[in-house]
């Protein structure tokens, strides 16, 4: 699969297994803002599953 179409895949998580980084990223893929931007995300989404008792 092209890489383009593949990236949706990997943003969402896979069980208790969250990924991030750069070439993830929504916005300017390959760039660090994206790396920091989707690692936010993930910390925060890592944080609500565990607060409602998902992880
Ligand atoms: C020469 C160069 C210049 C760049 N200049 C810019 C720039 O000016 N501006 C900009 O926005 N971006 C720049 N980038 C891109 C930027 O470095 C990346 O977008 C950013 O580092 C991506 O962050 P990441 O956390 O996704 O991945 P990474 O920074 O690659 O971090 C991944 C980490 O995971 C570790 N790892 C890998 N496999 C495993 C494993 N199996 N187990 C444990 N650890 C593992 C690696 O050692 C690494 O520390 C540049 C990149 C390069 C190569």
């Amino acid at each position: 699969m092209h890489p383009v179409r593949a990236v949706p895949e990997p943003r969402r998580p896979h069980g208790r297994i969250h990924l991030a980084g750069g070439d993830s990223a929504p916005m300017g893929i390959g760039g660090a803002e994206g790396a920091v931007e989707t690692g936010a995300n993930a910390a925060r989404n890592v944080a609500a599953a565990s607060a409602a008792g998902r992880h």
